[in-house]
């Protein structure tokens, strides 16, 4: 596993061929985006490897190993970011160990600049209790955003149908706060599409999604969902916070 704080997440793209202009990003957006929207899941990330090259990794919240291991079929080594923002839950990391000791592909680990310990003494304990949105933009967002900074393109498994006020996710589409091409693959899919795929690959999945909780982030603010319920609504309960900044 490469383990990252932020500052130093170009280090490991020493291999990195030049990327691609803005423009040229845009460009590659408006044409592919349209004749991929329908296309398959393995067919968007063979596209977007083809395309970027080592400049194109997935990210994974460990919620299951879906995308890795999708992503990991199709180009095996390839890249795949995890933010360990020092708040998960043991199974969480115990999901991307598991997904680093059985499937083809680089994981990086990426840490925020400050360990929690050094927040609570910067911040204040529990920051996250007081101001989600800092917490999120100090241990998600800019840790993403260093960590993505040799990249052209990243890949999510953000699917529509677990909208929550959400992001309509296009299948490729132009994320203009990481100024990059960003990919979801699994756009479409719906969560009978997950179950499946799960099934036909005996794919890992964090055990905490068979107790209760269908959408896992950080212990703090992630909480169990009653049958029925929207499974976003667990994340950031009573807050009025649906989402941590990334897919805004
Ligand atoms: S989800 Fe909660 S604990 Fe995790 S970074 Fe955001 S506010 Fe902090």
């Amino acid at each position: 596993m490469t383990t990252a704080t932020t500052t130093a997440a170009r280090a490991f793209r020493g291999t990195a061929t030049e990327g691609r202009s803005e423009t040229e990003l845009r460009e590659l957006v408006r044409h592919a985006g349209a004749e991929l929207e329908l296309a398959p899941a393995e067919d968007i990330v063979e596209w977007a490897v083809a395309t970027f090259g080592v400049r194109f990794a997935i990210t994974s919240s460990m919620g299951d190993a879906v995308l890795s291991h999708l992503a990991g079929t199709v180009a095996p080594g390839i890249d795949v970011v995890f933010l360990d923002t020092g708040y998960h839950f043991a199974e969480t990391v115990g999901t991307r160990d598991a997904v680093e000791a059985t499937l083809p592909v680089n994981l990086i680990n990426v840490r925020p600049v400050q360990s929690v310990a050094e927040q609570d003494a910067t911040y204040g304990n529990d920051l996250f209790a007081r101001d989600p949105d800092l917490c999120c933009a100090l241990r998600k967002v800019e840790p993403l955003q260093d960590a993505l900074a040799g990249y052209d393109a990243w890949a999510t498994g953000l699917r529509r149908r677990e909208t929550h006020g959400r992001v309509i996710a296009p299948v490729i589409g132009w994320d203009d706060k990481l100024r990059k091409v960003k990919v979801s693959p699994l756009a479409r899919w719906t969560g009978e599409d997950v179950d499946r795929y799960v099934a036909e690959h005996g794919v890992l999945v964090n055990p905490l999604q068979y107790d209760g909780y269908p959408s896992i982030g950080c212990w703090p603010c992630t909480r169990r969902v009653a049958p029925g319920e929207n499974p976003r609504s667990g994340r950031w309960a009573g807050t009025g916070k649906t989402e941590c900044g990334i897919h805004a």
